[in-house]
């Protein structure tokens, strides 16, 4: 599937411009209240992550496939997710789960220092040439990210951005002083937001409202 067309990629009218102010004032209805993020949301063009076929819809609060079987989260998960995570400017942050690459984009928007993982060959692939040619520079690791990314550990910030059955104690262990990890923790269908803490040499766990991730793979996640 080429998910990307040339003409959506280089394109950033008042049109678009105007839909993502739209969206924005959409998510500060439903709650979302930090500056930064919907600065960033109302800067990162979402549209040029959608087939042409779909384009139509890329400011529309949903979420919608983006080809190798996945799917780029809705706007409002992207904002309730990274609201949680407090980002800094200058955090180093953690994503496990890169997919299209739209939630690095709005982590490094913010200020944020990224490492990225993802265990679908062909998108990490994709991806890793693609961001690049929109300005945006994660670093990007192929791999199980269920086991988080020692070699570059600790980070500040860890986002999880596929649905876990559990809470992997490497990603507690590879969190920084003071940091914090949102994870969406259930079964297949349906997940938790649940945001961990590690301060003062304390885990503290603080669980939200359920939604609905594609499932996390790998070695502490799902097995198919
Ligand atoms: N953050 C993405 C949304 C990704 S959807 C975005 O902004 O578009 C979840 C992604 O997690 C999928 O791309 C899936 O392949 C990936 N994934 C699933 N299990 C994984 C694992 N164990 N390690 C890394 N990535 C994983």
């Amino acid at each position: 599937m080429a998910f990307l067309g040339v003409k959506s990629m280089i394109e950033d009218n008042y049109k678009q411009r105007g839909l993502r102010g739209k969206l924005v004032r959409k998510l500060r209805q439903k709650g979302i209240k930090d500056e930064k993020l919907l600065e960033a949301i109302g800067k990162v063009p979402r549209h040029v992550f959608f087939d042409d076929a779909l384009l139509g819809h890329a400011y529309e609060d949903k979420a919608f496939p983006i080809g190798h079987g996945q799917t780029i989260s809705q706007p409002y998960t992207v904002a309730f997710q990274t609201e949680k995570l407090e980002i800094q400017p200058g955090d180093k942050v953690l994503e496990i789960g890169t997919g299209s690459g739209y939630q690095a984009c709005i982590l490094l928007d913010m200020g944020a220092k990224v490492y990225t993982i993802e265990y679908n060959r062909n998108l990490y692939q994709h991806t890793r040439e693609f961001l690049p040619s929109l300005g945006y520079h994660p670093f990007f690791f192929y791999g199980d990210g269920s086991k988080g990314l020692p070699v570059r550990a600790p980070y500040d910030k860890i986002i999880v951005t596929a649905g876990a059955p559990v809470v992997p104690d490497a990603l507690i262990e590879q969190l920084a002083k003071g940091g914090i990890l949102v994870i969406p923790v259930g079964d297949r269908e349906k997940q938790k937001m649940v945001k961990i803490i590690k301060k003062d040499g304390k885990i503290l766990r603080e669980e939200f409202d359920f939604f609905s991730f594609v499932p996390l793979l790998g070695e502490q996640g799902w097995k198919s």
